[in-house]
């Protein structure tokens, strides 16, 4: 088995999952999470390239938010399109990765994923309200290569 399979658990995938069905309830932001093993550029910019790999940059809101973690790695990060970027507080992403690694650093990888989720969608419902003709614009399965 590669350690992406061994990072969560089947169940844990799922809350995780469920974390961001509960999370867009909320908001018209999209949220996804992408797990891979290992990459030779910073995880930064990793993260953006996934960004594009996955069409996030093509809501219509520009409102898509990542969560990227390198297992092999140890690294993560979080990255908002340009939406986001303009109306939030520009170390809400650096308080949001502090949250979640505070999680990962004790071994809690769902712990940290799924609180990073819920307070990305609280933030993302007051500038990005969830409305009735909401589209689910891209999958809330988790990501992987
Ligand atoms: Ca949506
Ligand atoms: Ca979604």
């Amino acid at each position: 088995m590669s350690a992406t399979k061994e990072f969560l658990t089947p169940e844990e995938q799922q809350e995780i999952v469920n974390a961001i069905t509960l999370a867009e309830k909320n908001t018209s932001g999209e949220i996804r999470v992408h797990i891979e093993d290992h990459t030779e550029k910073p995880p930064l910019e990793r993260a953006q390239e996934v960004f594009h790999l996955l069409g996030m940059d093509k809501t219509s809101a520009r409102n898509g938010v990542l969560f990227y973690v390198g297992v092999h790695d140890h690294t993560f990060a979080i990255i908002g399109d340009e939406g986001i970027d303009k109306v939030v507080e520009a170390d809400f992403w650096d308080c949001t990765k502090d949250v979640v690694i505070g999680h990962f650093k004790s071994g809690a990888f769902k712990e940290g994923l799924v609180a990073g989720i819920l307070r990305a969608g609280e933030r993302l419902k007051k500038y990005f309200p969830y409305a009735d003709d909401d589209k689910d614009e891209l999958p809330n399965e988790i990501s992987r290569s």
